[in-house]
């Protein structure tokens, strides 16, 4: 017989995970019990060897389906006492971490009852229960009560009183229960329209092809119909983005499969309690009805999310004879780069130009939280913004750390990050920090999070680059600095996701950071410990000129790399790819020559800019990785068998080993004056740096065994997949990001991770 003590970290607390526990111990023949000890479930379990065993794996994969386990604890204990029966037991409550629930999306029961004539929560646009509804983003301070939270200005009616203190009914203990008599209300912003005719009326405007404001769980969406071309265009000019696509949201799951390409893992995520944006592939042919191509413009992929609040569902579904279309736009109600808007004024100042009508509530939002966007791959999640639905669960590392405090993260995609011993809290999405009031969110985002989690950190994590917003505001805020390079924190945020903390060779694939050197850096072999890295090897360095302006118009890049390719042969070279005119070629050699507003660069993202540029795939960018994009699907849509050619891939520079892009560039542009297909070299050019950065990762590991694979151009599965491949084949262990995006928006955890292994050093 063996005894078990188990304790169980995570949200654990008002998402039956006690009386799942008791029925996963009946099933397994296991007797003893499970107790609720506040930050932990603590569960002692008698049996066999062979059924404690099934019994712990019950817990760790079926687990209730709210709750989220960060961490079990498995210790063996003496039988002391021999347990006939399996009990659910009350206990005092222990001091420690209680963690915050993220927002869950609307749950089958409440989705019934809201289309329930019935039920007295009939078409309530705030019913929830124990298991869903906002949780953090009305969260104002610990612990989490009603008082506490934007529920407290809606005194509960006696009917909804009564659910609430009764353990038997689904809305025991939750804390933002309402009905349509005691909650929140819907309204049009700046009107006397509330109610039930504000939904009318905003169902009529989307119906009609307006563009909509509307209020929901995290902050303001911008919503028409997405197969109204006229509507999506007008939505693209009001907004001045012309080829960022926009996600959409589809009535129901059913709706989903007419017009995507899933799997049943993509379904999963689609209809969980999560309930993220996913990029799904179109579906192309007869049969499938239309959506405007203005969405995603040359996009074979779209971002999709279920409804989620139950505001949203009545948009789609509500009792009167307006045909809303199942399938809307849904963005982020911003203006590029700004965090999303929550409050009606924010929408007045930043949405009212690009919006006919604003839906709004008063149900306040105390922390914003835009949509989580996720990708799969083989079976798992791969993050590419972490918010809504995940933000604030923090990741548990085993190793031990003692301290606290706040990283800052990078400029773009911010999000910050909070450590606390060895728990780490990234935040929500925060925005590009370019905008002001990204900054301003992200200021007063660290004072309420350091509210929530109870801690007030001595400390602050920065990047290393010296302009960087978000680094002047960890050192306006008047803490300790620790400064991290950023593509080292790259590495680490991916050896934080997979509680790594033992040596391993980096290959982090980027945009731009500020590299040690003063130069900029984005394409980089480094062989990192928690105590610091070393730069083994980079992509060749190429003249970056023309500042910020050159991440908008890739050719620039090229005419870069062109010119230091084929010297005095760089001007037929152009001509034949017709990528610019010769002045404007050679007024750019001459600033490279005299080395104005000219900088060395390793960026891969740049590296993928120019070579989309030379394939005539796209020369100028009006978004991020646009240009780079487009050479990943022009890529995935080569049928050509691509030939690799045998080149050396490393060679030596001086320190460091260097990845031959140059020599890459080489081949794939002579390829293309051929007249080689540039799908096929799209492919090819992909093949050929997966290669070289594999081999050169290789070469400078020695005896390191373990790689982990970081930064933005790893958004790029088919990079991705091609480098792990080769890395594999070698007999390899490749740590790969899956909750904590590759991108910018998981640096905060990487400098985090940095700064608490130093911080525990300095107290021991
Ligand atoms: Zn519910
Ligand atoms: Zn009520």
């Amino acid at each position: 017989m063996k005894s078990v003590r188990i304790k169980v970290y995570g949200i654990v607390q008002g998402v039956g995970m006690r009386p799942t526990v008791a029925r996963h111990a009946s099933a397994c023949a296991v007797t003893g019990y499970v107790c609720n000890k506040g930050p932990f479930v603590e569960i002692l379990a008698q049996g066999e060897e062979d059924d404690v065993k099934k019994f712990i794996d019950k817990i760790k994969y079926e687990p209730p389906k709210r709750s989220a386990v960060l961490k079990m604890d498995i210790k063996e204990k003496d039988p002391d006492e021999k347990y006939k029966t399996f009990e659910i037991i009350e206990s005092s409550k222990v001091e420690g971490e209680i963690f915050v629930s993220p927002d869950i999306a609307i749950c089958d029961e409440c989705l019934s009852e809201l289309y329930d004539k019935n039920d007295r929560r009939y078409l309530h646009p705030f019913i929830n229960c124990t298991s869903c509804g906002p949780r953090l983003t009305i969260l104002d301070s610990l612990p989490y009560d009603r008082p506490r939270t934007s529920m407290r200005k809606f005194p509960m009616c006696s009917v909804c009183e009564k659910e609430y203190y009764d353990p038997s009914s689904r809305r025991y203990d939750a804390q933002p229960v309402c009905c349509n008599d005691c909650g929140p209300s819907v309204y049009i912003a700046g009107t006397d329209i509330k109610g039930e005719e504000a939904i009318r009326t905003a169902r009529s405007a989307v119906a009609l092809g307006k563009v909509i404001a509307v209020k929901g769980i995290g902050g303001f969406h911008l919503c028409c119909d997405a197969a109204n071309d006229a509507a999506v265009e007008r939505l693209r000019q009001l907004k001045s983005r012309p080829h960022k696509p926009f996600a959409v949201m589809m009535k129901d799951i059913d709706t989903v499969r007419r017009y995507c390409k899933t799997d049943p893992f993509k379904e999963e995520i689609l209809t969980g309690h999560n309930k993220p944006i996913v990029l799904l592939d179109k579906k192309e042919g007869e049969g499938v009805p239309f959506l405007s191509e203005k969405v995603a413009p040359g996009n074979p992929t779209i971002g999709v999310m279920l409804p989620y609040a139950p505001l949203h569902c009545l948009i789609f579904d509500y009792k009167d004879d307006t045909l809303v279309s199942p399938v809307l736009i849904m963005t982020s109600g911003n203006v590029s780069g700004a965090p999303i808007a929550s409050t009606d004024e924010e929408a007045f100042s930043m949405l009212s130009g690009f919006c006919d009508l604003i839906l709004s509530h008063d149900r306040d939002i105390n922390i914003r939280t835009d949509d989580s966007v996720t990708d799969t791959l083989d079976g798992k999640l791969y993050m590419i913004r972490r918010s809504r639905g995940y933000a604030p669960l923090p990741m548990m590392l085993s190793k031990e750390f003692k301290g606290e405090l706040v990283a800052y993260g990078a400029d773009l995609k911010n999000t910050f990050c909070i450590a606390h011993d060895n728990l780490f809290y990234p935040s929500s999405y925060i925005g590009d920090m370019e905008d002001m009031r990204s900054s301003e969110v992200l200021k007063s985002s660290v004072i309420k999070m350091n509210k929530l989690l109870e801690t007030d950190p001595e400390y602050a994590v920065c990047d290393l680059h010296p302009r960087y917003v978000s680094s002047l505001l960890a050192e306006e805020s008047g803490r300790k600095i620790i400064r991290v390079q950023h593509h080292y924190a790259h590495i680490l945020s991916c050896m934080a996701e997979n509680d790594y903390t033992d040596e391993v060779m980096g290959i982090a694939l980027d945009g731009t950071g500020f590299g040690e050197d003063d130069t900029i850096w984005g394409g980089e072999i480094l062989r990192c410990s928690l105590d610091g890295f070393e730069r083994a090897g980079s992509i060749a360095p190429f003249d970056h000129c023309g500042g910020d302006l050159a991440s908008r118009e890739g050719y620039r890049i090229a005419l870069s790399m062109i010119g230091s390719i084929y010297k005095d042969g760089s001007e037929d070279v152009i001509r034949v790819l017709d990528l610019c005119d010769l002045n404007a070629f050679r007024a750019i050699s001459k600033m490279i020559e005299k080395k104005i507003n000219t900088v060395k660069s390793t960026s891969t993202g740049r590296l993928f800019d120019a070579v989309s540029a030379i394939l005539g795939i796209r020369k100028t960018s009006t978004f991020e990785g646009h240009a780079a994009m487009e050479l990943q699907f022009a890529a995935e849509r080569n049928i050509n068998e691509p030939v690799i050619p045998d080149i050396e891939y490393v060679r030596s520079g001086s320190g460091r080993k260097i990845v031959a892009t140059d020599e890459i560039v080489r081949f794939i542009t002579d390829e293309r004056i051929k007249g080689e297909d540039p799908d096929k070299l799209a492919m090819t050019f992909h093949l050929m740096l997966a290669e070289g950065a594999a081999r050169c990762a290789l070469d400078a590991a020695g005896d390191i065994d373990t790689f982990a694979l970081s930064g933005g151009c790893f958004q790029n599965k088919l990079l991705l997949t091609e480098v792990k491949k080769r890395l594999e084949k070698e007999g390899k262990k490749v740590l790969i990001h899956s909750v904590v995006p590759p991108n910018d928006g998981g640096v905060a955890l990487g400098q985090a991770l940095y700064g608490m292994n130093k911080l525990s050093k300095i107290g021991g």
